[in-house]
């Protein structure tokens, strides 16, 4: 097993950053419930897709690149499906698997890059959905002890691109598993967010199903962002805050087209980061090698030699320049290393 650790490697086609740093020892793994136990005291990475992380510097310990495969269809009942899925599968396939055999619920977050595994560690969303509500449990290995143990929906803590393993002491835990329920008639379309119903016009589809609200959402998502194929990045790098509804008036006063957006608890607002962003100014700034995308106010790029450090010394001076011109904090959803 030991002769599977590889040592020094370059990590820059596994994020999509592509920054060219190197993991110290790296291990990839097929079968994460055979994985033996790590120590507390060791340095270790779980990767992915690589698509929601900024690595600011070599890695000195372990990166384990979860690759597992395989979706099962596991319970079946006259209206719902459930799919066991292993933590490698890349989360757009799913997608796809699920539109080929008519399962509803995933469509709107189609085009997401990264692997399922990730997908509950800030609770993916898009366009209306996010993937607590098709969530049913998951099975993690505990990397100390060696143990499989399982989170239930409420276990997980699900919140706004949060979960309870975005938390320091759940770091130990690499998801291996993931259950999700779906719809097989009488899907609920969500088309009322964003662009999707416009796009549906534009594209002239009247009977709507679960592939026309994949394809609409993936053309506007096409269309909007940057392919990090072509452009290195993470997607949105920062959040959108959520302020208190006394903050958001004492704004509106200045800034009367400021929009927000009501969050479940009445008492506080969302805003758009980019929209802040934009009002600063700093939409389409440019420091070296990286930048703010000149479309996309939240998506930070790097337009090639530019490394982590430089990456995050810009998104800490757009922290600052928020706070000074709003006294509101942005706070990264990309995960820094
Ligand atoms: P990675 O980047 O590899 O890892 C992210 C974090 O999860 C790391 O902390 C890592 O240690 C941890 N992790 C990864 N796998 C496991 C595992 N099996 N067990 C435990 N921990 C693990 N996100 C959205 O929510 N909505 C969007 O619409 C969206 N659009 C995007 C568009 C673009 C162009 C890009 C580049 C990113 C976008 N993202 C979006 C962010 C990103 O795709 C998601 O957060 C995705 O779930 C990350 O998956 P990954 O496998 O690449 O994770
Ligand atoms: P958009 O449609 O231009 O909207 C701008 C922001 O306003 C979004 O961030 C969105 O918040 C919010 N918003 C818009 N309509 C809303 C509504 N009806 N209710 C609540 N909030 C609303 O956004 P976009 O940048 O093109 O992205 C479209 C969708 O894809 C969004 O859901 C976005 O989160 C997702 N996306 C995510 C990433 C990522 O890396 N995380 C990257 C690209 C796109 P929310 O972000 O909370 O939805």
């Amino acid at each position: 097993m030991m002769s599977l650790i590889q040592e020094w490697v370059d990590l820059s086609s596994l994020n999509t950053f592509h920054l060219p740093v190197k993991a110290r020892y790296f291990l990839e793994i097929n079968h994460p419930e055979d994985f033996w136990p790590v120590k507390s005291t060791d340095k270790y990475l779980i990767l992915g897709g690589g698509s929601n992380i900024l690595l600011t510097r070599d890695f000195p310990g372990t990166v384990l690149k979860v690759n597992s495969r395989g979706i099962d269809i596991c319970e079946e009942t006259e209206n719902t499906v459930t799919l066991a899925i292993a933590a490698g599968e890349n989360w757009h396939e799913v997608v796809k698997f699920c539109i080929d055999h008519n399962f509803g619920g995933i469509e709107n977050l189609s085009l997401i890059p990264g692997t399922i595994g990730a997908a509950p560690l800030q609770n993916i969303g898009a366009y209306g959905v996010e993937f607590e509500q098709v969530f049913k449990q998951l099975m993690a290995i505990n990397l100390y002890t060696g143990e499989k143990v399982y989170f239930s929906k409420q276990d997980c803590q699900f919140s706004y691109r949060h979960s309870i393993f975005k938390q320091p002491e759940y770091k130990h835990f690499l998801i291996s598993k993931i259950w999700i329920t779906l719809t097989k008639h009488s899907h609920t379309f969500n088309i009322e967010y964003g662009a999707i119903r416009s796009q549906l016009q534009k594209m002239k589809i009247k009977d709507l199903s679960l592939r026309a609200i994949s394809d609409a959402v993936i053309q506007i998502r096409q269309e909007k962002l940057p392919d990090p194929a072509q452009l290195g990045n993470a997607g949105s790098f920062f959040k959108n805050p959520i302020i208190t509804r006394n903050h958001y008036q004492s704004l509106l006063h200045q800034y009367p087209q400021l929009p927000h957006y009501p969050v479940a608890d009445h008492t506080q607002v969302k805003i758009p980061a980019a929209w802040l962003i934009e009002q600063n100014g700093l939409k389409g700034w440019r420091e070296g090698n990286c930048g703010i995308h000149k479309e996309h106010a939240l998506v930070l790029v790097n337009y090639g030699g530019a490394n982590g450090q430089e990456i995050w010394n810009l998104a800490q001076m757009v922290i600052a320049s928020i706070k000074k011109q709003f006294q509101v904090e942005l706070t990264p959803e990309v995960n820094v290393y």
